[in-house]
């Protein structure tokens, strides 16, 4: 990739100890480049553990200068800053040249566990693959990308973290004039099955591209052959599949929609990226959507794990050449691992609901959980609360329950229930425990989130780090909290749509 040199940024040593290992393996795929002026910088938020964790000063992050960096006003003076190039199915739509079109790859960062992380800034003006976009980004969606990637991450869910939101005085143009808004983000790498589709049309970038994934993401397959009938391409194709299946089965557990699942937006380490038009669900309905443009429902709620398996075929096909030199032997090795999906993705999420359920993992009764599923989307029951109500009836306190789902309704269900958790000799009491450390009480729900972000654009962000402190503490129900339990009234959710590239 090229383009035309641009001056060059003030430089400053506020956030520093950066490698840039990604660039120097593979050049070809980053435009050197440098985030717009910032007119007026105001640090939003900073992610003080997360910080820490990265082994930078706190105090220096907060400082003019490291906010400098934050903002792309300035670049670390040990960092090589780029936009990265990549291609992509939107929407089942092959767009040959995506890219970073308003972010920019700081470096990477080794954290306190001897991890590598990416540095990351979002909205931090136009490069050379903005095509018809400003480049920027504004204050509510950079702070709703905050709180919900730091929400997923106290989900235990793999997902890019959130280090700062950094105003940038700048108005961008979105419904009117808005305050402009760069997001920094961590990420265990920004390598993504768009950037695989890019580098298959470069013969001599797709293995180097491969070699350094594996050897960042997968050391373990490294010693693997690089040729013979499980070599270490397959093997990485196995992997990728395996944790996308886990992490799937981890967004449908907490009734998470993400959005827009296109190949650009699926990663090879396993993380979660881009919250854009996502959102969780209330009421559990397997045909949830959310986004404006999704007009066909390809990324529902019900159907992300099959959206998911179509990215991961358009990523084996981008492998099949180092799978195998034989073509046929390629795409049949490929298949049956593309095969292995379906299976990887049920069991995960199996084992998840039997989790939020306080089950065994040898339940004789085969349609139990179906059952649940089906009897809670008759019931249109809110996702979240119906597990929290789940341990109360436990406690004996049925209240709750009989709130989400009519007791005619769910009796019988309730009694098979009980008879499979009696099947475990433990006591019921325990049991509720140990669910109520798998259920969150708290998840971003999105009235609370849009009266958080409203608040905050217009300049107050307290509504805004009490929502964030709950959602990252999900688990203990708190009094101060009580106000941001449940669902949203019916005339908020029937209206409720999310957008891209705000
Ligand atoms: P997304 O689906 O949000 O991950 O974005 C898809 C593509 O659109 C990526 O190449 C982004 O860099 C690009 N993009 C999104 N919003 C903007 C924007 N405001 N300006 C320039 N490029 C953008
Ligand atoms: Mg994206």
């Amino acid at each position: 990739m090229s383009a035309a040199p641009e001056p060059p940024a003030p430089t400053s040593t506020a956030i520093a100890g950066f490698e840039n290992t990604f660039v120097e393996a593979l050049a070809p795929l980053t435009v050197a480049w440098q985030g717009a002026e910032v007119p007026d910088p105001m640090l939003l938020i900073v992610n003080e553990d997360l910080a820490e964790s990265l082994g930078l000063n706190v105090a220096a992050v907060r400082s003019d200068d490291g906010v400098a960096i934050l903002s792309g006003a300035a670049s670390p003076a040990d960092a090589t800053p780029v936009a990265t190039a990549y291609a992509g199915h939107q929407f089942g739509g092959y767009a040959p040249m995506l890219g970073d079109g308003r972010a920019l790859l700081l470096g990477e960062l080794i954290d306190t566990a001897g991890c590598r992380l990416d540095l990351q800034l979002k909205g931090s003006g136009p490069t050379p693959f903005s095509r018809g976009g400003d480049g920027f980004a504004v204050v509510g969606p950079m702070l709703r990308e905050y709180l919900v990637s730091e929400a997923m991450n106290a989900l235990g869910i793999p997902t890019t973290r959130s280090l700062a939101v950094v105003a940038t005085g700048r108005d961008v143009h979105r419904n009117g004039a808005e305050p402009g808004a760069v997001l920094a983000r961590v990420a265990a790498s920004h390598l993504r099955v768009g950037t695989f589709e890019l580098a298959v049309r470069h013969p001599d970038l797709l293995r180097p591209l491969a070699d350094y994934a594996i050897n960042r993401h997968y050391p373990e397959l490294v010693d693997l052959p690089e040729d013979g009938d499980r070599n270490r391409y397959l093997a990485f194709l196995e992997t990728v599949i395996e944790r996308q299946a886990a992490l799937v089965a981890q967004w449908m557990l907490v009734g998470f929609v993400h959005g827009v699942m296109n190949t650009d937006n699926t990663t090879i380490s396993g993380e979660t990226i881009d919250y854009g038009p996502c959102a969780f669900i209330d009421a559990y309905d397997p045909d949830a959507v959310f986004s404006s443009i999704d007009h066909g429902g390809r990324y529902r709620l019900g159907n992300q794990p099959t959206a998911l398996k179509w990215n991961l075929a358009r990523f084996a096909e981008a492998l099949l050449t180092l799978i195998s030199p034989v073509p046929d032997d390629g795409i049949a090795a490929a298949t049956a691992a593309l095969n292995t999906f379906d299976d990887h993705y049920e069991r995960y999420f199996a084992a998840g609901l039997k989790a939020k359920l306080g089950l065994a993992d040898n339940v004789t009764d085969g349609e139990l959980l179906d059952d649940l599923l089906t009897l809670m989307h008759d019931h249109r029951a809110d996702w979240t609360g119906t597990f929290r109500a789940l341990g109360g009836e436990l406690r004996g306190d049925s209240t709750a329950l009989d709130d989400l789902l009519p007791r005619e309704a769910s009796a019988s269900w309730l009694d098979r229930w009980r008879t499979a958790l009696a099947e475990r000799g433990v006591e019921e009491t325990r049991i509720a425990v140990e669910m109520d450390t798998v259920n969150p009480v708290y998840i971003p729900r999105n009235h609370q989130l849009d009266d958080a972000l409203r608040a905050a654009t217009a300049g107050d962000l307290a509504p805004f780090h009490r929502l964030l402190d709950a959602v990252t503490h999900p688990y203990a129900p708190r009094d101060e909290w009580s106000d941001l339990v449940g669902p949203a009234p019916e005339s908020f959710s029937s209206g409720f749509r999310t957008f891209c590239g705000t």
